[in-house]
């Protein structure tokens, strides 16, 4: 409750104090700035989709603010369109836009990426430029501002309908950010192979997301440009966009409170370059939070570091220079430069992630109750056990050039038992699961589930047609907390279409799946740490959330690779528990092991692989006594 109502009550004072302001204030100026404001809020929360969210340096955004202005511009211009026409074209031809891109774009990673939307950016501006019989190119396109259902809007009247759209926009995106889709947004960020393991759909939820943070900049130019009622397409270059990005970055990533802090910043930098007064109040706050950083690290005796001490000295000469200098915006670019520098050094989550974990620390804010655990029979249904072929392997092959890791496997797996796979280091074990579960395409072979063709080549397909798994090396979402972790792969669980959920009628749904998920947490012993972040979990806690994770997923088929590797003994006996009380659930599992101990006290068959072939198959005992396995692994220890 206490959360609740600090939370929910800052939002809503913030937006009753904007909404007041035209009442009290008549100066023209401020409420021009507070209008960019609402505008650069929109823009801003749009771009911390890609940038905070799926963690991509995007370039592009400024360019979405061109496009939706020019749309919106034009519109008006040349066909008498009304203003919220004009916004919603300028919206739904961005968001369209912003999907063509990313359809391309979004296979590239990291650095390609944001060249990528940098070519896009450089491209919509010369477009603008040069096809001069619509945009009036670099002279420019001048517009009036239309009515709004028949009224013309002044200046109080065109600020409430930016900070209304600012508003709507802080919603639908709470919304959205807490149900699944910010979640399916955070996993793929931080392991997009797992994200497609889990069933989510990594690509088709990135495509989303950058079409839909674009709308966002595409509505944010509608905006602009009956603000400024004045376009010219050299205002959306790139150097709009670095200020954007630095916005971003200085407000704090993944944060609504960030983007408008970040666009708080960018509204007042121009004024803050030309006044010396304004540039020294701001380069002392500066340093002062700069300094707070050195205090609040005394204690953990990080106060010292690189980190801390970097940003005092970076704003320090700013302090100095604010004195010194006398035209300061002759020194723009260093100034960026020491600001850029100490942010990206000294608060690399910005400073909405500074105030909150201040807020947090001040305020003891509670995390929201969790609901009781569902039980276990109701989220993960006990299956029939009849010994029929499940998995069928005929003649698997897998090639990588000329090593033939898979080489003609043939392996049936039954239903409801444990089936071991074992062999040397290099023997093709982590390959077959890897084709299995449609990481690699095989390069030749049969692969049946229950009689029918296994989707190949798609960990998404794979994990739709019942088979879940978990990574040898580990892929957990490490940024979300351990519920989140299964949230994310809870299979039938996320139902309502996108529009109710950006109303915020989610919140039921987020309720059943948050029990659900503490129910497969209990069966592993990590409920009492369903709130730690998944990285800060202990290895072998780890191991484990994985399992739990891969169970979201009803699974027919559970895949277990080396689950035991790195294990504590505590630990290494709390796993075959775990894997007793799977197997007591019916589902089938896949187990690659090393040691025999575990292998005989679990499976009900085993393979033996070496240089990718089957050697021996069998129970655990015959396979304990059969020669060329005693030959294999003597082999591989001499
Ligand atoms: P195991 O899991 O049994 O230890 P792997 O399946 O990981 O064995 O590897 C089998 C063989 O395939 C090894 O020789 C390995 O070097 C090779 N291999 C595995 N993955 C790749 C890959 N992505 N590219 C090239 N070679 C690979
Ligand atoms: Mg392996």
């Amino acid at each position: 409750m206490k959360r609740f109502f600090l939370i929910r009550g800052a939002e809503l004072a913030a937006l009753i104090a904007l909404v007041a302001v035209p009442l009290f204030v008549s100066n023209p100026f401020a409420l021009g700035l507070l209008t960019l404001l609402a505008i650069y809020g929109i823009l801003l929360i749009g771009l911390d989709v890609t940038v905070g969210y799926l963690g991509q340096v995007n370039l592009g955004q400024a360019a979405f603010l061109g496009i939706g202005a020019y749309t919106a511009g034009l519109l008006v211009a040349h066909a008498g369109a009304g203003i919220l026409l004009a916004l919603a074209a300028a919206f739904v031809v961005c968001l369209v836009l912003g999907a063509l891109l990313a359809l391309p774009a979004l296979r590239l990673e990291g650095p390609q990426f944001a060249l990528a939307t940098l070519s896009f950016g450089a491209l919509a501006v010369t477009v603008l430029n040069e096809w001069e019989d619509l945009t009036q190119g670099a002279q420019g396109l001048s517009l009036a501002r239309p009515a709004l259902f028949g009224q013309t809007l002044d200046a109080a009247g065109f600020y409430w309908l930016c900070v209304g759209l600012l508003a709507l926009v802080w919603l639908g995106m709470k919304n959205l950010l807490s149900s699944q889709w910010g979640r399916a947004f955070e996993a793929l960020r931080d392991s997009p192979i797992a994200t497609d393991a889990m069933g989510v759909g990594a690509y088709r939820h990135k495509v989303i997301a950058f079409a839909f943070g674009s709308a966002l900049g595409g509505l944010a130019g509608g905006l602009y440009a009956f603000d400024f009622k004045y376009l010219q397409p050299h205002s959306f270059t790139y150097e709009l966009m670095v200020i954007l990005l630095l916005g971003v970055v200085l407000g704090g990533r993944k944060s609504l409170w960030g983007a408008v802090v970040g666009a708080a910043f960018i509204v007042l930098l121009p004024n803050l370059l030309s006044s010396a007064t304004l540039f020294r109040v701001f380069s002392i706050i500066g340093l002062i939070i700069a300094l707070l950083g050195v205090i609040g690290g005394w204690k953990d005796k990080t106060a010292l570091r690189f980190q801390s001490l970097a940003p005092v000295v970076a704003m320090a000469l700013l302090v100095a220079g604010s004195f010194v200098v006398e035209h300061t915006e002759d020194w723009r670019k260093a100034i960026f430069a020491l600001m850029l520098f100490s942010v990206v050094v000294g608060l690399p989550e910005g400073l909405m992630g500074f105030a909150s974990k201040l807020l947090t620390r001040i305020f003891r804010l509670p995390a929201a109750p969790l609901p009781a655990a569902s039980p276990l029979d109701a989220v993960l249904p006990r299956q029939q056990a009849e010994a029929t072929t499940l998995l069928d392997l005929r003649g698997l092959k897998r090639y990588f050039g000329g090593i033939k890791a898979v080489d003609g496997v043939d392996m049936v797996v039954k239903a409801g038992t444990v089936h071991g796979l074992i062999g040397p280091n290099g023997s093709g074990k982590s390959t077959a699961v890897n084709v299995i579960s449609g990481l690699y395409a095989p390069s030749g072979g049969q692969l049946l589930l229950d009689g029918a063709p296994l989707p190949v080549g798609s960990l998404y397909r794979v994990a739709g047609a019942g088979v879940a798994r978990t990574f040898q090396n580990l892929q957990l979402f490490g940024e979300l907390s351990a519920l989140d972790n299964v949230m994310v792969a809870l299979r039938d669980t996320y139902r309502l279409p996108w529009p109710l959920v950006l109303l915020g009628f989610a919140r039921g749904e987020e309720k059943r799946a948050q029990a659900a998920a503490l129910a497969l947490l209990q069966l592993v012993g990590l409920d009492q740490q369903a709130r730690t972040r998944a990285r800060d979990l202990t290895y072998g806690a780890q191991r484990f959330l994985e399992i739990a994770r891969a169970l979201a997923r009803k699974p027919r088929l559970l895949i277990l690779d080396e689950p035991a590797a790195g294990l504590a003994h505590p630990d290494a006996l709390q796993l075959v528990d775990i894997i007793r009380r799977i197997h007591g659930r019916g589902i089938a599992i896949v187990l690659i092991e090393h040691h025999m101990d575990v292998v005989s006290a679990l499976c009900d068959a085993v393979t033996v692989l070496d240089g990718g072939q089957v050697i021996a198959e069998g129970s655990a005992e015959e396979i304990k006594r059969h020669p060329r396995v005693v030959e294999a692994y003597l082999g591989a220890a001499a």
